[in-house]
């Protein structure tokens, strides 16, 4: 395993550059290129050529290194397979949009949360990322915003070329990493002048978490990941919902965004199911499911993102139609909820998260 020049302290760095016989300079000029994510020594280019081969050959920069890339036919969103240092991959997926730059961050490589509907978690749990491994996702998207070949700019602003929004929602549950991933953030606010109003925490409902969180005193955004109105359905679906029912969790999440004056955001994936006769039937989507869900939230300050299934081999739901989606959006509109359909990006460079993972274990 080589060693990771991100991963060293500038003491650390300094040492490890004069020990291969170079001036002490060369630490800070190496340490400037891997704040900008340089994904191997190659790219430093203000380093002579025969120590940017030496370096390459002894170690490597960041504590991930990209083995795929994906990029959307529109050119708005990038998909990152990442593998770490110990061989276990994990996702991150960058997304030019018109508000500004966002970066979908995994938290673990795998997940235990067994969610039924989900591809993460097939293989279980691996372990949770370190700070610095969490961190440099966003610095390889930041990487590829400023030298990639796609040139859409958020905005049309050709300079806008930033990570400035962060999202805690990819592979894992950051709750169960939460320690790692306050670490992370707090570098982020203050390495990255990424302010606590654009970064956003997903929970499949760890009630402790939420109370770290509220401890820790940040005002970031919350999402739960709700998916189901009713206990009885959403433990069918979410083994979390054994150990923390809804309402716990919605109080532990009210608490969470009165405290910071902030919108709750609701994610609730919308999934159908074949019957018998190959007939789509809907699973947690039906108009009597809709008007429960409305009697939950309302009074509440909160937005649902509605998010149309996205296939996934392993797993035996289907999406269900536009219409049924629809119906279910106009139900929780007309109950007075706010609520918008989650646009799919990238659904042409592989669909949910963690099945760019999958896929590739497969090849
Ligand atoms: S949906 Fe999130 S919490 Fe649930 S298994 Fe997948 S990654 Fe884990």
């Amino acid at each position: 395993m080589k060693p990771v020049l991100f991963s060293f302290n500038d003491a650390e760095l300094q040492k490890f550059v004069m020990d291969m016989g170079e001036p002490k300079f060369r630490a800070a000029q190496i340490r400037d290129w891997l704040q900008r994510g340089a994904p191997d020594a190659a790219s430093m280019k203000n380093l002579p050529a025969n120590l940017r081969e030496k370096l390459d050959l002894v170690a490597q920069t960041l504590p991930v290194k990209i083995v795929k890339k994906l990029q959307s036919g529109d050119g708005e969103t990038t998909k990152f397979l990442l593998e770490l240092n110990d061989a276990e991959q994990i996702e991150c997926v960058l997304m030019r949009t018109t508000y500004g730059n966002s970066v979908c961050v995994s938290s673990q490589a795998g997940c235990a949360m067994g969610c039924k509907f989900c591809a993460s978690t097939l293989l279980g749990l691996k372990r949770n990322l370190t700070p610095d491994e969490i961190y440099s996702q966003i610095l390889v998207a930041q990487w590829e915003l400023r030298n990639g070949d796609v040139k859409i700019r958020a905005n049309g602003d050709a300079n806008n070329n930033d990570v400035s929004h962060i999202v805690v929602m990819g592979t894992g549950e950051p709750l169960q990493n939460t320690e790692n991933v306050i670490g992370f953030l707090e570098r982020a606010n203050s390495e990255l002048n990424i302010s606590w109003r654009r970064m956003t925490v997903s929970t499949c409902g760890i009630v402790p978490g939420i109370y770290d969180l509220i401890k820790w005193g940040r005002p970031i955004n919350l999402a739960v990941s709700l998916h189901a109105p009713t206990d009885e359905l959403r433990s069918t679906i979410m083994p979390i919902n054994n150990k923390y029912k809804i309402a716990e969790v919605l109080t532990a999440a009210d608490e969470f965004t009165n405290l910071h004056n902030r919108q709750l955001m609701i994610e609730y994936i919308l999934l159908g199911k074949k019957d018998k006769n190959g007939e789509t039937i809907l699973y947690n989507c039906t108009p009597e499911y809709a008007e429960t869900l409305s009697k939950l939230l309302t009074g509440k300050n909160c937005m649902v993102n509605l998010i149309p299934w996205n296939a996934v081999d392993e797993r035996d739901f289907v999406s269900p139609s536009g219409n049924a989606v629809h119906r279910f959006q106009d139900i929780l509109i007309k109950n007075g909820i706010h609520t918008r359909i989650r646009r799919e990006r990238g659904t042409d460079i592989g669909s949910a998260c963690g099945q760019l993972r999958l896929n590739n274990k497969k090849d």
